[in-house]
């Protein structure tokens, strides 16, 4: 992850609502400021996700002495520019609760999560690389939930929070997208670019199906199918990938679809390669790129580091999807559901026969935009810089001291 410097008095706007100046550390020294971009990114689409009238970051980076001068461990998230304290406020001007922030944190894929005083004002939040650990200072150190809308027993209605999509192919050949929109099934659609590492390997409904997209505003995003044997070819099909799609604006990530046995037969170190050269070389390219695997090959034949280095579109044809780790879409059999609102249907209406199926959990045109991927330019209008930020009084004398306290309990954990 880049984790950019800046001088103390450096001004730069990063993103709309965010100037490097709120991240500064508070130990009085005037030396630099260490910050993740993809921290702002977040940042930025959490406050785009909750409607926010503004955003103030408590504590930002810290250098090690001032960590532990506030209680750290003097190596925690925010001594590696990778955490930020934050006070989020709606439009009514009121803060949010940290409550709804944390379930939002939660959907927007920040690994670190935890409200930091009783009186559900102030979240912690970061962007660590291995693991998450999602916590609530309040009930103690070791608070930990694996949900946050369970935790805090928020509904999490499908209709608002999983949005329902579709993936297709040449093999379904002039969708009638107008009626497929109208059915509510589609949310958002994936479609196949193309295959393999020649150039003339498109799909043949791939333009069509991105201008229909884009001309109903249907959200779409892309994938490739992966004939590679080498990590050399799975770079070259990217590179083919990216020509193909130039000049298009996507609002879901851009897929590696790796599903063919022959791959598998290479093994795990092979496959994880292939997947990585793929993937890094479509980043490096400015784009959110994911892996389209099934559950049974994520588990074989993919490693731990490639799997939470990329976003998982996972693909398991059953009533459950029984993927460990984290991803951000289910691909699922319409006759295998047996839990959901779509079960009984078995096609979208505009489409002939069948096509499959997709669960999003994760709200990925918010983060792309946000980010300036895909295609999107990053917003930056110039703002005023605002203040360096201070916590509001709050009624709890001791607000600040938990704000403060909470880094040697929550980096420990975030460490580990
Ligand atoms: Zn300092
Ligand atoms: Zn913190």
């Amino acid at each position: 992850m880049p984790v950019n410097h800046y001088d103390y008095n450096d001004n730069t706007q990063l993103s709309p609502h965010f100037n490097v100046r709120e991240f500064r550390c508070s130990c009085g020294k005037s030396h630099e400021t260490l910050l993740a971009s993809e921290l702002v990114d977040k940042l930025e689409a959490l406050y785009t996700t909750l409607n926010c009238s503004k955003i103030i970051v408590t504590s930002g980076y810290r250098c090690p002495e001032h960590d532990k001068a506030v209680g750290g461990t003097s190596s925690g998230q925010h001594t590696k520019g990778t955490a930020a304290d934050v006070c989020c406020y709606g439009q009514d001007g009121q803060p949010i609760s940290s409550k709804t922030v944390c379930c939002k944190a939660q959907d927007l894929g920040f690994t670190g999560i935890a409200n930091i005083t009783s009186s559900y004002q102030y979240t912690h939040l970061d962007v660590r690389t291995s693991g998450k650990w999602y916590g609530d200072e309040v009930h103690g150190n070791g608070t930990v939930t694996e949900d946050f809308y369970k935790y805090f027993g928020i509904p999490k209605t499908e209709a608002k929070n999983i949005l329902k999509g579709i993936d297709v192919s040449y093999c379904q050949k002039g969708i009638d997208w107008e009626a497929a929109k109208a059915s509510g099934l589609v949310d958002f659609v994936i479609f196949q670019a193309g295959y393999g590492r020649e150039y003339d390997q498109v799909d043949v409904q791939f333009e069509r199906n991105y201008s229909e997209c884009k001309r109903l505003g249907i959200p779409c995003g892309a994938y490739w199918f992966s004939y590679a044997m080498s990590a050399d070819e799975a770079k070259r099909e990217a590179q083919v990938f990216l020509q193909t799609i130039k000049g298009k604006l996507f609002e879901y990530p851009v897929y590696m679809d790796l599903e063919l046995a022959k791959q598998f037969a290479l093994g795990k170190a092979a496959c994880s390669e292939m997947a990585d050269a793929f993937l890094s070389t479509m980043e490096q390219a400015g784009y959110y790129a994911g892996l389209y695997c099934s559950t049974y090959y994520l588990d074989k034949y993919l490693s731990n580091s490639v799997k939470s280095r990329y976003t998982i579109w996972c693909a398991q044809y059953a009533s459950k999807c029984t993927y460990q780790n984290s991803y951000g879409i289910w691909q699922y059999n319409v006759a295998g559901s047996t839990e959901h609102d779509i079960i009984g249907q078995k096609s979208i209406p505009g489409i002939v026969g069948e096509c499959d199926m997709d669960y999003c959990y994760t709200d990925y045109p918010s983060i792309i935009k946000a980010a300036g991927l895909n295609g999107f330019t990053k917003a930056t209008q110039p703002t005023e810089p605002e203040p360096t930020p201070t916590p509001e009084p709050d009624t709890e004398e001791s607000t600040l001291q938990q704000i403060l306290k909470h880094v040697a309990n929550i980096d420990e954990k975030l460490m580990k």
